[in-house]
């Protein structure tokens, strides 16, 4: 049993409490580590380690910075496949996925910022000839990231990246649920010989650790993913003490097939991103809205398809969708399917778990890719994350009502178009109310766009020049002459 510490002024620390608790495989439903079972007494002493470093590493030139967050990059993208194999067993999801999307974009998400911070241009403002106006930017302090554990290691470094890179100093929390690569993560940057409390990571609960690093009165900034409920908790905390805040959250995101649509090409991508990490992704399309005369074809492919995907040992090079991540959020997604039942929906398939599944995951925690139909578009199943293998498609006679379906939930987070009309869907993508769209993709990320929710999704938005600001306060110098 592996046995994780806290990592704080580069020293591995328990919990000053004493307390442990256990971290679970999925597959296996098994518990194979522990982590402290930290609180604010721990955050209290990640933040002084975070304070005592902010001088030092906020003059630090932007070059050094670059150097350091490049070379933890190196050690990641060494490490690859102890990274994947270390994602697939904490949160379940088939290690091809780790290995070839995950764990890369977190060394990507270092490398980016790194280079970032080495091409900023600054802003000048001439008022006629009275004054010269420029903007400083400068770190805010300690920032607080927290991140959830659908896609822990991705997420935490898309944080930690910017932040650090900026030249804050950081105190983060990766989910309780899925610690396992931030320990890891904390190892190399000693490695890498990022000074001492420049980032520091504290594990545990989000009630305690997560909420002692949002109430701290010497962490001025907060960026936070995870779901909606837990944002309006952070929300309250934080805003009274204003802090600046970045709340990434919860998703039920439609996808929109056209009558013009191709098949042939969306079928693949629309069940992957119906699927995807069991479809534990905020960016997942779970409800389908597809244009009557498409209706019929579309769901039979499209059934067909999910059928055809193999749920089982994440560590099998051949699975497509892995474990889910706890026993609770199981029982979460079953509970739903029942919900889908009462409601009038018919389960065209999946529904429960795999029935063959290999000997070592018998214990763990899986369900079959489901799809159901019948549904209104405003029910709760329709409406509610799921963040489960659980879509609804509806028919939709014209592109008003897709869209009227697309924006009839509390979220406002991502959207999908399939269709050949393009001038139609830039028409369309436009009276969405969501803060990415893609149109005949998905899950296509550039990192210098600007990423986050609209409505109940989210406060803010993360990446590129975004993120940079979000971490930087401006300052307004103004010269008369
Ligand atoms: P949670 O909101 O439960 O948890 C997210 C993080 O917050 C975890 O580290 C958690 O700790 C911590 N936390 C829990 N309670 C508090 C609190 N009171 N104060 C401070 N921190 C707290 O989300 P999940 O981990 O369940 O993640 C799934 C959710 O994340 C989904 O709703 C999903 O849509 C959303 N998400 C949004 C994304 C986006 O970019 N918009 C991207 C990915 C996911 P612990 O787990 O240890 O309790």
């Amino acid at each position: 049993m592996d046995t994780l510490s806290n990592f704080i002024a580069n020293q591995d620390a328990p919990a000053i409490g004493g307390g442990r608790l256990e971290v679970f495989e999925p597959a296996t439903g098994a518990a194979y580590a522990t982590i402290p079972d930290s609180d604010e007494r721990d955050v209290a002493r990640a933040v002084e380690a975070a304070k005592a470093a902010f001088p030092g590493w906020s003059q630090t030139p932007a070059a050094d910075r670059a150097r350091v967050l490049n070379a933890i990059a190196d050690l990641i993208e060494q490490r690859v496949e102890a990274f994947a194999e270390a994602e697939s067993r904490d949160q379940g999801k088939p290690v091809s996925l780790a290995r070839s999307l995950e764990i890369p974009r977190a060394a990507a998400n270092l490398r980016f910022f790194a280079g970032a911070i080495l091409h900023e241009r600054g802003e000048f403002y001439r008022s006629d000839d009275r004054a010269l106006n420029y903007v400083l930017r400068q770190p805010r302090g300690v920032a607080g990231c927290i991140s959830p554990w659908n896609l822990p290691l991705y997420l935490f470094t898309w944080k930690i990246a910017p932040a650090l890179a900026t030249g804050n100093t950081v105190v983060a929390k990766p989910s309780e649920v899925t610690p396992f690569t931030a320990w890891m993560f904390g190892q190399l940057c000693r490695e890498a010989k990022l000074p001492m409390g420049v980032l520091n990571i504290v594990h545990g609960t989000g009630p305690k650790v997560g909420a002692a690093i949002v109430a701290h009165p010497d962490v001025p900034a907060i960026s936070f993913t995870g779901g909606t409920a837990t944002g309006a908790a952070i929300a309250a905390v934080a805003a009274p003490m204003f802090k600046k805040l970045s709340l990434e959250l919860g998703g039920k995101n439609a996808t929109i097939v056209c009558e013009d649509a191709d098949l042939e090409k969306a079928i693949p991508m629309i069940v992957r991103s119906a699927f995807q990490n069991q479809g534990e992704i905020c960016l997942c399309g779970s409800r389908i809205v597809v244009h009557r005369a498409l209706l019929k074809e579309f769901t039979e492919r499209f059934v067909n398809e999910a059928r055809s995907l193999k749920t089982g040992d994440p560590t099998a090079t051949d699975t497509d969708v892995g474990a889910i991540v706890s026993r609770q959020h199981l029982e979460k997604i079953q509970s739903y399917v029942a919900l889908a039942k009462i409601e009038g929906g018919k389960v065209v398939c999946g529904g429960g778990a795999p029935h063959l599944i290999a000997q070592r995951c018998r214990g763990g925690w899986f369900h079959e890719p489901t799809v159901i139909v019948g549904l209104s578009p405003t029910c709760r199943t329709a409406t509610e994350e799921i963040f489960g293998p659980v879509v609804t498609i509806h028919g939709v006679d014209d592109h008003g009502e897709a869209i009227q379906i697309a924006n009839c939930t509390k979220y406002g987070l991502a959207c999908s178009i399939w269709g050949r009309d393009i001038e139609r869907m830039h028409r369309m993508a436009a009276k969405i109310d969501a803060g990415v769209i893609w149109l005949n993709t998905w899950m296509m990320r550039d990192l210098r766009t600007p990423f986050g929710g609209m409505k109940q999704s989210g406060v803010g938005r993360e990446g590129g020049d975004e993120a940079l600001r979000f971490f930087t306060e401006a300052k307004n110098v103004c010269v008369g002459w």
